[in-house]
């Protein structure tokens, strides 16, 4: 046939859907996402023809790529993925897991109507920041707290509220970036505050916050440093002695602590941060932290602190920009109610719960996982790929604790030569997975590091993996 006849025997829009399999789509998938599937397909496939690479695609697999696009258009965009990375708070993949319990109490607020601002004793308008008000006083010790969008909310809203038009000194060590677009240098340029920087890279004492205060000082920032550190010859004034300086200055001092831990880690080994009620115990004025870092609840951002300076920010109009919604707070209530009793936020918390397992429990899931791979691949499967359980280290992330090695144990895999798959082949199918498995590469082979793989993940693992390996 001459190209106008393979052209012609395209079919119509209309004719594929009142086609069997048209009218199956439109039972599966919102209608206009079927139309757009089968004009993009022949579409696609007109091109190709006019282009004289059309080679012999027959009508089935015309339908069965209308039916995978169809699908793909009328997919979630957010939706689970499993986290085969071992980082437990990892930014990109959503941060802290919430529990089913918290989302069980999120649910029964959200499906209903709620005391959001509303206050049941008096009858009359409340404040919505009072629900987890009483909660963050009783954990971290602090006079007032007030809870916003996310930490960079937290630290912008205080620098406008307190030090707009004014400077505000911060360690050159400290000026840093964390990921995406938080650089403090622009935060506080964009809050209005002036930046007076103080010290060098690697070491800033007490006497250069001393010398840099004058009329025009309205804080003293120290900015934990997150996702790096300064090692060998380097220093900088603990928080205590820059309280110290602040009080007989006059200058109050603030503390952004970025992570937010309120679970002392210590007794189990992990040694570098210090918890939210330390720093409020150190007599900061304000501290600020994350709510979906270590802390391991929902996207938000804490400031507690002395109950004037909250005020304040509290009266600031820009808090209704940054305003946490209901979600949020019956999100934030549920998790910080698991740390009134420490014992119980350790196993409740799953953020706590992931970094704090015992190295042998992960290794026993490691073998148990690639000994269901090498059952249920089969021997052809089995001779694509090459299966190990390897000891490594695996990360917090989210910027915390980012020098604290966690022991962790990986299946490893790696392709082998019939498969005609690289390291990087594998990935990237897995990643496309459905449900999506995102794991990390190491030298040549694929991790799966089973700090965050649960037993649940397990099946949709190895039909993953399974498919992967699969010749096309
Ligand atoms: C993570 C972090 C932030 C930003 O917090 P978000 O909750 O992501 O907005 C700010 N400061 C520090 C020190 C951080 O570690």
């Amino acid at each position: 046939m001459d190209k106008q006849g393979i052209l012609s025997s395209l079919p119509s829009v209309d004719e594929v859907l009142k086609s069997e399999r048209g009218v199956q789509w439109q039972g599966a998938f919102p209608r206009c996402y079927v139309v757009r599937a089968i004009r993009e397909v022949i579409e696609a496939q007109r091109k190709a023809i006019l282009a004289g690479n059309s080679g012999e695609t027959s009508g089935e697999v015309l339908l069965d790529r209308i039916g995978d696009r169809a699908r793909e258009l009328s997919e979630f965009s957010l939706r689970p993925v499993i986290n085969a990375t071992g980082v437990v708070i990892h930014t990109n993949l959503g941060r802290a897991v919430l529990s089913e319990e918290t989302m069980r109490h999120v649910t029964r607020v959200a499906c209903s109507y709620s005391n959001l601002e509303y206050d049941l004793g008096q009858g009359r308008r409340g404040k919505r920041y009072s629900h987890v008000q009483r909660l963050l006083r009783d954990i971290t010790g602090a006079e007032d707290a007030l809870v916003v969008n996310n930490n960079a909310a937290a630290v912008f809203v205080s620098l406008n509220t307190l030090a707009k038009g004014r400077e505000v000194i911060v360690s050159r060590g400290e000026l840093v970036e964390i990921g995406g677009s938080f650089r403090i240098p622009e935060v506080m340029s964009n809050s209005g505050a002036v930046l007076r920087e103080v010290g060098t890279t690697n070491k800033t004492h007490g006497y250069d916050y001393e010398r840099a205060i004058g009329d025009q000082t309205a804080l003293l920032l120290k900015v934990h440093q997150s996702n790096f550190r300064i090692s060998g010859f380097a220093e900088t004034p603990s928080i205590e002695s820059l309280v110290a300086i602040g009080r007989q200055r006059g200058v109050p001092v603030m503390f952004d602590l970025g992570s937010g831990c309120l679970f002392d880690l210590r007794p189990f080994g992990v040694h570098i941060e210090p918890t939210v009620q330390e720093v409020v115990k150190s007599g900061a004025d304000l501290v600020t932290f994350s709510g979906d870092k270590l802390l391991g609840g929902p996207q938000a951002g804490v400031i507690v602190g002395k109950a004037a300076h909250i005020d304040r920010i509290s009266r600031n109009p820009l808090l209704r920009a940054v305003r946490v919604d209901k979600l949020t707070l019956s999100a934030f209530e549920a998790t910080l109610r698991q740390y009134l009793e420490p014992e119980k936020a350790r196993e409740a918390i799953p953020v706590l719960r992931l970094l704090l397992q015992d190295p042998e429990e992960i290794r026993s899931r490691a073998r148990r996982l690639s000994t269901l791979l090498k059952k249920r691949l089969d021997s052809s499967g089995a001779e694509t790929v090459e299966i190990r359980v390897i000891r490594d280290v695996s990360q917090a992330g989210g910027g915390s604790l980012p020098e604290v090695p966690f022991d962790t144990f990986a299946v490893a895999l790696k392709p082998r030569q019939p498969s005609g798959l690289s390291v990087k082949d594998l990935e990237g199918r897995l990643r496309r997975n459905r449900p999506p498995i995102i794991a990390r590469i190491k030298e040549d082979w694929l991790l799966l590091d089973l700090r965050t793989l649960s037993q649940r993940d397990f099946d949709p693992l190895v039909d993953g993996v399974k498919a992967a390996l699969a010749v096309t």
